[in-house]
């Protein structure tokens, strides 16, 4: 029952929100904090979560949160575009564990597709070079307008 439940503030992206837990950071303002994804499927997986709000889903943010958030999806999605020029992007969120979802903060993925390029299975495998992510990080980060 994943899809229903209790924000719980022990979560990852909670303590990254808090400044409890380490992140390669992109972007961040009053609204969001966007930062690589620790254990990328693709090159430049990148996360966007929203902040001062207990939504564990895209369900639970309150629709008055909603513009300002996805604006700031958008922002990122863009930047990913322009600083890695993938062949496509994926943008896209999970909502209960039988759809995927592992972390119960609300968080929008951002995945760059070259044509021809393996994918790496969701939220496991091993974690990337840290080195690597800032490198990427910067990349995007540059990019942001
Ligand atoms: P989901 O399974 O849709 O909830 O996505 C959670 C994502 O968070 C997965 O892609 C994980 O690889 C990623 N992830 C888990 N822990 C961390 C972390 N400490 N920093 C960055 N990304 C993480």
């Amino acid at each position: 029952m994943s899809l229903y439940g209790t924000y719980d503030d022990a979560n990852i992206f909670a303590k990254i929100l808090r400044g409890e837990a380490p992140a390669v950071k992109v972007y961040e303002d009053d609204e969001a904090l966007s930062f690589m994804d620790i254990f990328p499927q693709v090159r430049g997986h990148t996360l966007v979560i929203p902040k001062a709000v207990q939504a564990r889903n895209f369900i639970e943010l309150p629709p008055e949160r909603m513009g300002a958030y996805m604006q700031r999806v958008q922002k990122v999605t863009r930047a990913v575009a322009e600083g890695l020029k993938p062949d496509g992007v994926r943008v896209m969120t999970f909502n209960g564990a039988a759809s995927g979802q592992t972390i119960y903060h609300l968080h929008f993925h951002i995945y760059p597709i070259w044509q021809g390029a393996a994918e790496r299975p969701h939220a496991a495998g091993k974690q990337a070079d840290l080195a690597e992510l800032r490198a990427l990080a910067d990349q995007i980060a540059a990019a942001i307008r």
